[in-house]
């Protein structure tokens, strides 16, 4: 799914929906203001993460075919913003020319064939490079400006493991993305990443897995070829555009910015309420009053409608009208219905996913928090058209019941945030330090 800014949001002129809003967006504003005062969980060692259970689970088609699906979205992300009818085409081509048509020409001798896999793999990670070199470059970037301050480091310590492994980081990408190679770079990160904070470390690490996973998407990609040929069987490749960033639909009085403002808006629990005033002096030594209202108030505030959201409620809409009819997954008796995106889903998509009238499932989640989300726009007949769309009408009714579930579980995670005074858990990346990696990362695409 591409970002794109052809789509309109056409129904914020409701004044119901305006209220609604008003409310999810007070919770979330409330949510966003803590998680600035909490430090975010971290993710424990052994959190089993989508990347995690796939190591362990290389002969699980299902975990495989869900990582193939995610990869192609990652190779299909090529630029932030990238999303002009010029560029979705070219995108189009680029899945249905370079990877889907050269995989579906190989024949099973040559799929058996490991020189054969090798140099078609080569050919694949150099398509990819091309239409994601603007995000490759900006890794490349981050990874050149922070190496030389962890070499630097490295300097300091003369330690065996440390001069080992610094030689390794000199070395290519390839041949340094070894599991003791992953391990120093996870040990010399940790105490940051613990934080949430940036750090060269942290970067170097984080751009690493980012270019690393590309050659990984190759394997995955060449080994669903092997798995399930009829995929790459000519494939219509459809695009949907996405929505434009808009200004929040609703205003709230300056005066009326404070956390005790948003929380007695939210709930009238008495307990919440102490546990609010007894944390208050700790919240106001970072200003929070002030951060809350500036952020409330921040005039460049704009929301954008996050892809799998959109994919989701294309679904609905789809499965709602009579000329399409519900939309059929491939292998759905098998896989279910799976929604593939570039990055772990974020916590408002999860609440989003969990709250919608259909059960699609995502990419788990990071848990990172963005407030600046909307659930997804509704396209019907202009304002004050005299035709009533009885799918639109139907899609309006499941938004104000998604938005209440969402605001339900908003409410839920702001009392706990405050009784048991704890972060959220996420992370500073909204893509994973370690790619997706069903192989173990031992070996890659083609030698490359
Ligand atoms: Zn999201």
């Amino acid at each position: 799914m591409m970002p794109s800014a052809t789509s309109r949001a056409t129904d914020t002129d409701s004044a119901l929906l305006q209220r609604q809003l008003k409310r999810f967006y007070n919770v979330a504003f409330l949510l966003f203001g803590l998680k600035e005062f909490f430090p975010q969980k971290p993710i424990p060692p052994n959190h089993a993460s989508d990347d995690e259970t796939i190591v362990t689970r290389l002969d699980d088609d299902v975990e495989l075919y869900k990582c193939f699906v995610n990869k192609i979205a990652q190779i299909c992300d090529i630029k932030h913003g990238g999303d002009t009818p010029g560029q979705l085409a070219s995108v189009r081509k680029f899945l249905s020319d370079d990877i889907f048509k050269v995989l579906h020409g190989m024949t099973d001798e040559e799929l058996k064939n490991e020189t054969k896999v090798k140099e078609i793999s080569s050919l694949l990670l150099l398509k990819i490079i091309a239409g994601s070199r603007w995000r490759i470059y900006k890794y490349i970037k981050d990874l050149v400006a922070n190496a030389e301050s962890c070499i630097g480091s490295c300097a300091m310590d003369s330690s065996p493991e440390v001069v080992q492994e610094s030689h390794l980081l000199l070395q290519t990408l390839q041949e340094a993305h070894t599991s003791a190679f992953k391990t120093f770079l996870r040990h010399k990160a940790s105490n940051d990443e613990r934080h949430n904070t940036a750090s060269p470390w942290s970067d170097t690490r984080h751009a690493i897995g980012r270019l690393h996973s590309y050659t990984i998407a190759v394997r995955v990609i060449i080994e669903a070829r092997k798995k399930w040929p009829d995929l790459f069987d000519s494939p219509e490749i459809i695009t949907f555009p996405s929505a434009d960033k808009v200004e929040a639909p609703f205003t709230i009085k300056e005066r009326m910015c404070t956390g005790k403002d948003l929380l007695n808006r939210l709930t009238t629990d008495p307990e919440v309420h102490q546990d609010y005033e007894d944390l208050l002096p700790h919240l106001q030594t970072i200003d929070f009053d002030n951060r809350l209202k500036n952020e409330i108030k921040d005039p460049e505030w704009k929301t954008t409608v996050h892809a799998e959201v959109i994919l989701l409620s294309n679904l609905r809409r789809e499965s709602l009208s009579p000329e399409d009819g519900p939309t059929r997954f491939f292998m759905e008796d098998k896989f279910g219905k799976y929604i593939g995106c570039s990055k772990p889903t974020c916590l408002l998509c999860d609440y989003y996913f969990d709250s919608f009238p259909i059960r699609v499932d995502r990419r788990k989640g990071h848990g990172n928090f963005y407030h600046k989300w909307r659930v997804a726009d509704i396209q019907g007949p202009p304002a004050g058209a005299m035709v009533i769309d009885p799918v639109v009408e139907k899609l309006k009714a499941d938004r104000k019941e998604t938005i209440e579930e969402m605001i339900k579980k908003l409410r839920k995670e702001v009392t706990s945030v405050l009784v048991e005074r704890r972060g959220l858990r996420g992370s500073r990346y909204d893509s994973r330090h370690t790619p997706s990696d069903p192989f173990g990362s031992v070996a890659t695409a083609g030698g490359v």
